[in-house]
């Protein structure tokens, strides 16, 4: 069973109630939506564990920083603002210096995303860690179910960076500036909230880009009940990786690579400039890749009209590999 089916078949129906009233969005949106006197606030939690999102002798600042990111993109997805953190770490053994360094790489991203990390829980086990996020939605949420026929499809920044850090992941040796690159984009990710916040009075639809672009991209197109186009030649590679991996490598890591924690949207083309707008004021690349039309699910085609079997670019699913 893939991670897909088994959300669909044990927690989207969890509930044989409807949601109280104040829950505005439940299970099967990047976070959760729900009301608390007149703020709305959107929830989520992501865990990461060692062999499966990171690899073992990883350096603890890597690891603390990328674990908090991760989980704060989702914050981004829903256009809220991330504020308040909990982190629960388990692991084998105390060790002080990785520690002090895993705690350094937590630090630096709640800095950064000017959040609080204010509890937690911490258990002796294999080594994973989970990180619960608390956002505030000052404007109107945006879901995967919003993406409407005529939509243009986008996604910001460069894709297939974190994917083709893979072979290098943990090499000490020297190496050249576009592995130092990947390895960033790998350890590092920029949760794209105040771009996403920007753009949020234009959006209908987004979704952060943690498994793959196609297959994120089809939570939009399933929960928004449209077939999505995306073009192939549309999908910006990220320029780095070229140096690294062929052409149809780069290509293939930027469709299904995951990991690259961008915000794929859509939105109703007549805002189309003012989209670009704000991607060159934030100096993001702000890319169409595709529309939304009358069907369902996904479909990847060449500018020619060669249509390819996106079920080669399903990319990461916890439960395959
Ligand atoms: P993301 O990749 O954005 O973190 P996921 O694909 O992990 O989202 O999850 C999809 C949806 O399923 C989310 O709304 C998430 O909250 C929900 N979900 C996943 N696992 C569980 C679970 N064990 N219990 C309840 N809801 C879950
Ligand atoms: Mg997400």
């Amino acid at each position: 069973m893939k991670e897909k089916e088994l959300i669909n078949e044990f927690f989207i129906p969890f509930h044989d109630r409807n949601y109280s009233k104040d829950v505005h969005k439940g299970i099967g949106d990047d976070a959760a939506v729900v009301s608390v006197g007149d703020k709305l606030l959107a929830v989520s939690v992501d865990t990461m564990t060692e062999g499966i999102h990171f690899y073992p002798g990883i350096d603890p600042e890597d690891l603390g920083y990328r674990s908090v990111a991760a989980a704060i993109s989702d914050m981004a997805a829903m256009s809220a603002t991330p504020k308040y953190v909990t982190l629960s770490l388990s692991i084998q053994s105390i060790d002080n210096k990785w520690m002090e360094k895993f705690i350094k790489g937590v630090k630096a991203c709640i800095v950064q995303c000017d959040c609080y990390l204010v509890g937690g829980d911490t258990v002796k086990g294999a080594l994973s860690i989970g990180v619960q996020v608390i956002g505030i939605c000052e404007s109107q949420p945006i879901y995967r179910s919003g993406a409407k026929e005529n939509d243009l499809v986008a996604v910001t920044g460069f894709l297939g960076g974190a994917k083709t850090a893979l072979p290098f992941l943990g090499r000490c040796d020297e190496l050249s500036p576009d592995i130092k690159y990947v390895l960033q984009r790998y350890h590092r990710p920029s949760p794209r909230i105040d771009l996403a916040k920007k753009l949020n009075k234009y959006m209908n639809s987004a979704i952060d880009i943690s498994d793959g672009l196609v297959s994120d991209i089809e939570h939009i197109a399933i929960q928004s009940r449209k077939k999505i186009v995306l073009i192939k030649e549309s999908v910006p590679i990220d320029p780095k990786i070229l140096a690294l991996v062929t052409k149809e490598t780069a290509a293939e890591n930027a469709l299904a690579g995951g990991d690259d924690y961008e915000v794929a949207f859509t939105f109703s083309r007549e805002y189309l400039d003012k989209v670009n707008k704000i991607g060159i004021a934030a100096n993001i690349p702000i890319t169409v890749i595709g529309t939304v039309e009358k069907g369902l699910g996904v479909n990847v085609m060449s500018e020619s009209g060669e249509v390819f079997d996106h079920n080669a670019s399903q990319g990461f699913d916890h439960f395959i590999i």
